[in-house]
Formats: structure tokens, sequence, C-alpha cells
């Protein structure tokens, strides 16, 4: 094989370097031809060494025909890539963002396609690398922001239907050009909120740079924009880089973690959590199979992408699919807004103690999630026993009724109060609790506040109920 003695030398000199640590070279050769200047050598061997980038299996790349053609198809696409975007050869596709509860789609994620006129579609894994290393991508990147906000503008101004469309900002860009004031600049440009364009940072991107990304990502946040993480848990300091970043979601790539196995699955179900008690949304993405989607939801996962609910798709049919507005779960946006209705699913917030739904109702009897906020409290969530309650003392049809509503002004205060106490001191605050109904039947209920979830920036407390008519009935209603 050509090179293997001068390879053999090389590996020689490393092996013998009195260093602490192994040293395994990586090195790309290049024949020298006659009549080329050498720097065109050094060159085209540079490029030959770039094939084995990050592979730690293979350490020396020859240039021969093959790296040569790929070579001449990177300095093509390079050579073309002005123009093509000037023709519009660049089109934004859209993968929608789904609520698996439903199905419904609460987002998407633009993704950039090259249409070239003889090539055909040329996806971006081809060129968006090579783009990084020319510079070119901050030209094609400012492109996609500026269309994607000028879509949302468009569909806005014709009263349509939008939902948060999500770009991608490469690292380069964030070190390249001044990010922020590109972005500020369109939404102000086309007077769009920066709620509804959010903003995709690859993990590796805090890593290499991570003074300069924190700083960025949290000056957007406070701008307005919505903050993803992506590609969660492809690198190595993923655990490390949540203690320092402010971000809104987290993306998750089903791709990067082995989920057949159990180890996989608990990573999965470790990041979940974490990322909920850190106030971020989880998005996992790669999505392809039911049994994912049963997994996923079964740890109190809410949102995926992937194949299973949409491939990329064209501008149109996006349109398309949005036109109805069933189909669109605006829940996700919820948390950022003061709506109240959250999309939370109480086996979600059961998961986080070891216990089984069907066993904690036997334990705790009625039992309802109430998210807390702004000092105004609502109704999430009941389970069956609750609903039971509801039935039995004639409050209401369906387990749906807010049993609060049925007490007086007086000990909704005190239950307010003691959520607050919850809240403060974390520990549970037990009180009692008439019920006057207007036939002047009158209830007793022993009220049980307890444990706070800090999701989607607002407090969440269980309320277990139990109905102790009977027992105190006996001191208060006979004298
Ligand atoms: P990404 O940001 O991680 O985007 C997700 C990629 O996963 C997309 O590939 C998408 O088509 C693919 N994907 C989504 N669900 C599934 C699934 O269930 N199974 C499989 N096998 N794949 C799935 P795509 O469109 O080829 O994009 C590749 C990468 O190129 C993106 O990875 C992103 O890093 C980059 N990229 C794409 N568009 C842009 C852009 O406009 N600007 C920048 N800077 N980068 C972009
Ligand atoms: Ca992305
Ligand atoms: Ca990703």
């Amino acid at each position: 094989m050509f090179g293997r003695k001068t390879t053999k030398n090389i590996f020689a000199i490393f092996a013998e370097a009195p260093l602490p640590m192994k040293l395994v070279p990586a090195i790309g050769i290049c024949p020298a031809e006659k009549n080329t200047a050498v720097s065109f050598l050094c060159d085209w061997a540079i490029f030959a060494l770039r094939s084995i980038k990050r592979n730690y299996f293979q350490h020396v790349a020859v240039f021969n025909d093959s790296v040569r053609g790929k070579m001449l198809e990177e300095q093509e696409l390079l050579g073309i890539a002005e123009q093509a975007l000037s023709d519009g050869e660049f089109k934004l596709y859209f993968q929608p963002k789904c609520n698996m509860n439903n199905g419904k789609i609460a987002g998407a994620e633009v993704l950039v396609r090259w249409w070239h006129p003889k090539k055909g579609m040329i996806m971006p894994g081809v060129f968006i690398p090579l783009f990084e290393k020319n510079g070119f991508i901050e030209k094609l990147d400012t492109h996609i922001w500026e269309k994607t906000v000028q879509w949302l503008k468009t569909r806005i101004a014709s009263g349509e239907n939008v939902v948060p469309i999500s770009v991608n900002i490469s690292r380069t860009d964030i070190t390249n050009m001044d990010v922020y004031l590109v972005l500020t600049g369109l939404v102000e440009k086309y007077a769009v909120n920066p709620q509804l364009l959010e903003l995709e940072i690859t993990e590796s991107a805090y890593i290499d740079k991570s003074e300069e990304i924190i700083n960025l990502s949290a000056k957007l946040m406070d701008y307005g924009f919505i903050v993803l993480i992506d590609d969660f848990g492809s690198g190595y300091s993923s655990l490390n880089i949540l203690k320092d970043i402010k971000a809104n979601i987290l993306k998750l790539d089903m791709r990067f973690l082995e989920t057949e196995n159990k180890k996989g699955k608990d990573i999965i179900q470790a990041v979940v959590y974490m990322g909920r008690w850190l106030n971020m949304i989880i998005i996992t993405e790669g999505v392809e199979k039911q049994e994912q989607v049963d997994f996923l939801r079964k740890i109190g996962c809410t949102y995926a992408q992937g194949f299973f609910y949409h491939r990329p798709m064209e501008q149109s049919a996006f349109e398309e699919l949005i036109g109805n507005p069933k189909s669109i779960d605006y829940a996700i946006n919820n948390y950022l807004s003061d709506d109240n209705y959250m999309p939370i699913d109480i086996s979600a917030l059961i998961q986080e103690n070891v216990l089984g739904s069907q066993l904690l109702e036997k334990i705790m009897g009625a039992l309802a999630i109430y998210s807390y906020k702004d000092d105004k409290l609502h109704l999430q969530q009941t389970n069956e026993e609750y609903g039971r309650i509801i039935q039995d003392k004639g409050l209401g049809k369906n387990a749906e009724t807010d049993i609060i509503h049925f007490l007086d002004k007086r000990t909704q205060e005190k239950i307010k109060q003691n959520m607050k106490k919850v809240l403060l001191e974390n520990v549970p605050v037990d009180m009692i609790a008439a019920l006057e109904k207007r036939d002047k039947s009158r209830y007793w209920f022993k009220i049980r506040l307890f444990t706070v979830a800090e999701l989607y920036r607002r407090s969440f407390f269980y309320m277990s109920i139990f109905d102790v008519t009977e027992s105190m009935g006996k001191f208060f209603d006979n004298d």
C-alpha cells in the first residue's frame, strides 16, 4: 500500500515520544506529481486528511482519484453557491413537531434543501459542512431566517394559522457574525413576535465557545426568542452544559442513543426528568416507531419530531397541514404565554414517584393537580377517585369540575396560603375544609397539599381530598 513505510516511520516517532499519553497521528498523503506546485500538494494532502477526521479507526488517507473527485465536486458546489442563492435554489422544508398525546402539530423546524437544476435535490448534510468551512453559511442562514420570518409575517397578515418555527444556527454563524443583531433586526423589520421564531443551537457549539454562546443564548432569550439546545446528548458534557446554559427547550436525538437496551432508555428518562426540573421542555427527535412513542409518553415526554409523524415537507404541503386548526396543538406555547390550559398528563407527574398510578390512587384517594401562578389556581388534572367524589356529592357530572369553586372565599384563600407554604418550605400541609351546597347540605374534606413540581415556569401541586363528612359531621353539624 502506498506510503506504508513512511506511515510506519511516522507512527514510530509518536510511539517513542516520552509522553504520559498515547498519541495517534492522522496522516494525509499526496503523491507528488510533476509540475504541481508544492502548495497544491499540501492542500490535497490536507483534503485527504479531512476525510478521516474524527475517524478513530483509520489513521492514514491518501489523495487518490476518488478523493480528487469528491474535492472537485465540493469545489463545484462552493463555486456555484452564491448564484444558486440568488436563483432561489435553496428551499425551505418544514418538519412538524408533534404532541404525542394527540398527534397534533405544536411547531416545526425549517430545514434547507438545495434544488440544483441538474443534480436534483441536495441534502444539507452534503453542503452545510462545506459552507461552514468557507463562510457561506452565514449568508445562507441569514437568507433562511429571513424567509422564515417573512413566511410567518405573511401568514399572520392574511389571518392564517401559524405555529412557532425553529431555524438552525451554525456555530460558525455565532463566531463570524452578530447573530443577535441579525435576528432582532429581522423580527423588528417584519414586526413578528420573537416567540414565534425558535432558535436551534447544537450542543457541540456550547462546548467549543462556551462563554460566548452562553451569553448569546441568554441575550436571545431575554429578547423573547425561544432557544433550543439541538442534538442534546450527542456530546460528552451534556450534563455540565445544563448547569450553565439558559435555554427553553432541549432536543434529544433518539438516534444518538441506543434505545433498544435498558441503558439507552435510562439515559433518555433521566434527561427527560432533569429537563423538567430545570423548567425545560423536551422534544425528542428521530422518532420513527410506535414503540418509541409509547416509551416516551410513558416517561412523560410530550413532544416529538420524526418520520413516525412527518418527514420534512415542502412549504405548500406544510401549509395545507396546518390549514386545519384542529391539526394544531397550541399547548406548547402556553408555557410562555399566560394561558391557563396545560398539556400535562397526570401520569407524567406521578411517574416521578416510583409508584404506578393505580397504586397511587389506592393510597391517596381522590387526587387533583393544580397549577399555581400569579396567585391564580388552575385545575389541571384529576384521577378517577376525584371524579367519584364530585359525582357522589352532586357537584358536577365529570372530573373536570373544580372542587375549590364550591368552597367559600375564606377557605379558597386558605388553600392559596397553604400552597405558598408548601412552595416555601417544601413540606405537605393538611387542612380541613367545609363545603356547603345551595340546598344547605354540608360536607367535610380533609385536604392535603404537597409535592411541588416546577414545570413550564409555574408551580404544580398535588391536592389529595378525603371525604371526612361522617366523622367531622358528628362534631360540627349537631351543635
Ligand atoms: P438537525 O438540525 O439535527 O435536523 C434534523 C435532521 O434529522 C434533519 O435532517 C431531519 O430530516 C432528520 N430527521 C428528522 N426526523 C428523523 C427521523 O425520524 N429519522 C431520520 N433518519 N432522520 C430524521 P436534514 O434535513 O438532512 O438536516 C441535517 C442537518 O443539516 C440538520 O440536523 C442541521 O444540522 C443541518 N441543517 C439543515 N438545515 C439547516 C439550515 O438551514 N442551517 C444550518 N445552519 N444547518 C442546517
Ligand atoms: Ca436542528
Ligand atoms: Ca437535531
